[in-house]
């Protein structure tokens, strides 16, 4: 009686998510299981292709329905990659994501899994001498390769389940553990203009280098980069000796913690609302329920400590935690606070790792090695065996939601996954996203409360001023005078502050005085923004670069200058108006570098820094005792984005940036500068009233029916062609209409907020209902029926309750 396999095949001009049946070779029998990837050959030139196994079932008569079934050619894996949790999980997310199986099932697995590798099986426990002498030939290891050749395989998988031999992976691409030579420049910008004028007119080869390196504006390149360019080994040899730029080897990069001890901690004393929240959820950990609950703490509240309390629990029962954190670099402080409290038993899936050392964490985790696991969104699909709680802190952040296809949410996959462990999930936040506060209302999740600070310190007292105010009194400077005047307080109490620049919707950008040009990128309809450490104007969308204009290119006035505020120009300001600040600056450019954020961080916690001055990325999760002002330089630049959760994120980046103020034993302050200081979201964070901002912004909601009141979908095409992506997008809206019912709202086909970028044009319909019984399905047969269409560059996205409108 052969046996069939299920299989999910990836076929990049066919995706399906139906699965086909192969007849498993009896060489492989005893070994295949659901789980594995398997090579398999497809369609009419039999063309091998890769496939995941989701079923395997014997069958009779396998040959009498006149289908002629094609055999599975050979395994890519000795044991599973995948559970069976996760291939069910893969199969209802695909559904409810409108996208691929296969794409969910690679993006559960560690990029190395996805890349090319080697396998080998080497010895590890005591072997006869027949299998040290026939199969290994006298040596500790043989590859798969081989041992397939020389038909040992099935012996060797043997051997494996008898624990006499290892099998290991070896990824094939080792560059992340190599040592490179790069070039670093030496010179300034203006050096460079010099050197290149002095050069004789004929110096072709040291030209090209020298404007080279002058574009690298003051980064390193690899000595690749250059031969890209056809500049040689030797050239560069001669830019080293003329003193231009030098030769480097770069880096390897290690685990931000592998040189950090970490003080053991013990669990403190709860308070009784922490009490309260905690005995809620262990009952549930102990009663093994699939509960949800919404752990609504203030800033400073301790919601950490009952995470980590709860997760005792479940490690005292076998059982493994997921911890899931918005963005690992920039929370190192929660890093800390797990390994100091579980030690060993913690693997972090941090973005920073090299693709062996993530998957070294993820095997980790597979043979339960470490049973907590703390990490961000892709960790949701940590191979956990048996799961006793899944948390999900700051659990309002965007970042949950991958805006990429497969387009799904972490909170989403957290409450599957918590049905199928029977375990609880704990999502956290100090200020909910509207979702989950309704659900919470309408009792589908259980709501714990934390209104206290675990210090017992108040919340910190929050100004505002109006900056319209402050310049009809003649202060033109980004820095109002209460604000300079609290930032001099501190300094002089040896007190630390933060200041946040809110870059979200922001951007300097070069604008002529005279006629009001902005100068746009030739490629996407938005405009360019100035660097000024590199002098140059960039496009944030495809990365075109051009110089900064001195003449307005539509009146030629020379009136065109630069507009809004970078946080480089900030730092300046600052300095200049604060001298004996000592200023730290976290943005992007502040933090390329790989562990760059912990360092930053650590610096300031050292109190080598007075202020600490950045975008977003201060914002959560950080718990300096020091730090007694919080300033916001400009509270309302995020509201006015073409987005209908504006004011809600407005409201939550002003109250988590606030909470980072008095956390110690000092009381707080916090000021914040705008220019629509009426604005509801704003005067509700000034009163850290969550429950008030969530009444209004829920009325608000209902009356334009948006979410939690309505779904969203989001249907987007995208083309090279203007004219073909505004046909199709009628043509598919005209497909998909027909199903909805009359309560189904329709907005567009508009053109996007951004209309063109990369040189495609992306049009968009957005698709308001509360209950359409045929829409999913709708959705699917036009994902599926213009797969041709999308192999020859139209690109289809369909996107449930999007959180990106930009
Ligand atoms: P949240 O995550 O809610 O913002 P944290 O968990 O960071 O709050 O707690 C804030 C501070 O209070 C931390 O320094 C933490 O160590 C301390 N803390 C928390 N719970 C307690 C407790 N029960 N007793 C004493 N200190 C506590
Ligand atoms: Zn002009
Ligand atoms: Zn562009």
């Amino acid at each position: 009686m052969p046996l069939l396999a299920e299989i999910i095949v990836d076929v990049p001009t066919l995706q399906t998510n139906k699965p086909f049946t192969y007849i498993v070779p009896e060489e492989l029998e005893p070994i295949i299981t659901v789980g594995m990837r398997v090579v398999v050959p497809f369609g009419k030139g039999s063309r091998k292709v890769q496939g995941f196994v989701v079923d395997i079932k014997p069958q009779k008569f396998p040959m009498d329905n006149g289908i002629e079934w094609k055999r599975i050619s050979s395994l890519m894996d000795p044991l599973p990659v995948l559970t069976e949790e996760l291939i069910k999980l893969g199969k209802d997310l695909s559904h409810k994501t409108f996208s691929f199986q296969v794409k969910m099932y690679q993006t559960m697995l560690p990029a190395v899994l996805r890349a090319k590798y080697n396998k080998k099986f080497i010895i590890s426990d005591e072997v006869s001498e027949d299998v040290l002498w026939n199969v290994f030939k006298g040596r500790n290891e043989i590859s798969w390769d081989e041992a397939e050749e020389s038909g040992k395989l099935k012996q060797l998988i043997e051997l494996n389940k008898e624990e006499k031999v290892q099998i290991e992976y070896e990824v094939t691409d080792k560059k992340t553990s190599k040592k490179v030579r790069i070039v670093r420049p030496l010179l300034s910008f203006e050096q460079y203009e010099e050197v290149i004028e002095d050069l004789p007119s004929n110096a072709k080869k040291q030209k090209l280098l020298v404007s080279f390196l002058q574009q690298l504006e003051g980064k390193t390149a690899s000595i690749e980069t250059f031969k890209e360019q056809s500049i040689s080994t030797q050239n560069i040899n001669t830019g080293v000796d003329k003193g231009w730029c030098k030769i480097e080897e770069k880096e390897v990069y290690r685990d931000p913690f592998s040189d950090t001890v970490f003080e053991p901690t013990v669990a403190l004393d709860l308070t009784a609302e922490q009490s309260h929240a905690f005995n809620q959820i262990n009952q549930a950990i102990q009663d093994k329920r699939s509960e949800v609950f919404l752990l609504k703490g203030i800033t400073g509240s301790g919601k950490t400590e009952v995470y980590l309390q709860a997760i005792a629990e479940v490690l005292d029962k076998g059982l493994g935690a997921l911890m899931l954190v918005p963005e690992i670099a920039l929370t190192p402080q929660m890093v800390h606070r797990f390994k100091s409290r579980f030690g060993e038993n913690v693997a972090v899936l941090h973005s920073g790792l090299s693709e062996g050392e993530k998957y070294d964490e993820w095997r980790k985790i597979e043979k339960e090695e470490a049973k907590v696991v703390v990490g961000a969104r892709s960790s949701i699909f940590a191979p956990l065996k048996n799961i006793g709680i899944i948390i999900i802190d700051e659990e309002h952040e965007t970042t949950y939601k991958q805006e990429e296809f497969p387009k799904y949410h972490a909170r989403d996959v957290a409450i599957w996954r918590g049905q199928y462990h029977k375990c609880p999930v704990v999502l956290g936040s100090a200020t909910p996203s509207l979702e989950s506060r309704a659900r919470a209302t309408k009792q589908v999740y259980t709501l714990l409360e934390l209104s206290k600070r675990a210090n017992n310190q108040s919340l910190p007292h929050v100004r505002l001023v109006d900056m319209r105010e402050e310049a009809k009194t003649g202060n033109h400077s980004t820095f109002s005078s209460l604000l300079k005047e609290e930032l001099e307080k501190r300094l002089a109490l040896n007190e630390q502050s933060v200041l946040l620049l809110n870059r979200r919707g922001y951007s300097s950008f070069v604008l002529c005085r005279d006629c009001g040009f902005v100068l746009e990128c030739p490629n996407c309809d938005i405009s360019q923004t100035l660097h000024m450490d590199t002098k140059t104007m960039k496009c944030h969308y495809c990365g075109h670069e051009e110089g900064i204009p001195s003449i307005c290119p539509s009146c030629t006035s020379r009136s065109i200058r630069y507009y809004g505020t970078g946080t480089q120009k900030v730092e300046e300001e600052l300095q200049a108006l604060i001298p004996s600040a000592r200023i730290i600056r976290m943005d992007v450019d502040t933090t390329r570098k790989k562990g760059a954020h912990e360092r930053l961080f650590h610096s300031f916690e050292k109190r080598e820094a007075d202020i600490l001055l950045g975008t977003q990325m201060i914002a959560k999760g950080l718990d300096f005792p020091n730090v007694t002002l919080v300033g916001v330089i400009n509270a309302d630049t995020s509201l006015g984005l073409p987005d209908f959760r504006s004011a809600e994120k407005t409201f939550q980046l002003l109250t988590q940036v606030s909470g980072r103020s008095g956390r110690g034993e000092k009381k707080g302050e916090v000021v914040i500068q705008s220019y629509n200081p009426e604005h509801y979201a704003i005067q509700y964070a000034k009163k850290h009233d969550y429950d008030a901002f969530y009444k209004r912004e829920m009325h608000l909601r209902h009356l334009s029916e948006y979410s939690p009141y309505y779904f969203l979908i989001k249907l987007s095409v995208s083309h090279t062609n203007e004219m073909t992506a505004a046909k199709k997008i009628a043509e598919y809206l005209e497909f998909i209409k027909p199903v909805l019912s009359k309560q189904a709202i329709v907005l567009g086909p508009t053109p996007r907020s951004i209309a063109r970028t990369h040189n495609r044009y992306h049009f968009q319909v957005m698709i308001k209902y509360k209950r359409e019984v045929e829409l999913e399905q709708r959705l699917h047969e036009l994902l599926q029926s213009t797969q041709k269409e999308q192999a020859k560059g139209l690109y289809i996205s369909i996107d449930y309750q999007p959180l990106d409108f930009i």
